[in-house]
């Protein structure tokens, strides 16, 4: 996608080797055009895969799933972090460590979002060491639905996420994948 590596180019800023602010257009100011053609991209590629539901994980992710799940027309779920005292009666969880914030979060689901029928599409904004994607791939698991596939906005190559992800069978679609972010440069694949 051209319109993102030229983004990322012009207002990527890397905060360390191995991490990339991207807060003017993706993580915290939201560029709307930008946004909805992520969306636009990712039902292009899983189109065809009768898609049920978009799942994603707050906060970041909700956008770009928002957007995915209004070009597929199907609902958006976003799994809670910390298990809010609303979210009541059965609900799916796993374990999530984000590397970038050093904190170990449980993230949930009420049942009642996802069943079994269900053809999901997880989306999120980074793939780096695939915690976030496996810990909602789990959640599918715990529902019995059928992981359709993670679509993620930038893939972090030279992390291991994305390598293992494969490895077990899983359809990772990225928008663009950085081979490096070393020696304060933004190297794609
Ligand atoms: P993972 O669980 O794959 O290690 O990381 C995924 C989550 O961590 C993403 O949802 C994103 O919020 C955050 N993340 C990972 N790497 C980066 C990065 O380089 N920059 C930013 N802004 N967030 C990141």
């Amino acid at each position: 996608m051209e319109i993102l590596k030229e983004k990322i180019r012009e207002y990527g800023v890397l905060v360390s080797d191995n991490v990339l602010k991207v807060d003017s257009f993706l993580n915290h100011q939201l560029d709307p055009e930008f946004i909805v053609a992520v969306g636009h991209e990712f039902a292009t590629r899983f189109a065809g895969d009768e898609v049920t539901k978009i799942l994603t994980v707050e906060a970041s992710g909700i956008a770009v799933a928002l957007t995915t799940a209004m070009e597929m027309k199907v609902p958006c779920v976003f799994a809670k972090k910390n298990k809010p005292s609303t979210l009541q009666g059965e609900v799916y969880s796993s374990i999530v460590h984000s590397f970038t914030k050093n904190e170990t979060v449980t993230i949930s689901v009420a049942a009642s979002y996802i069943d079994s029928n269900d053809r999901i599409l997880i989306i999120d904004d980074f793939l780096a060491m695939g915690a976030a994607s496996k810990g909602l791939i789990e959640i599918v698991g715990q529902s019995g639905a059928h992981l359709v596939g993670v679509g993620v906005v930038i893939e972090k190559g030279f992390q291991k996420g994305g390598r293992e992800l494969r490895k077990s069978g899983v359809r990772v679609e990225p928008l663009v994948v950085i081979k490096s972010l070393a020696a304060g440069k933004v190297e794609f694949e």
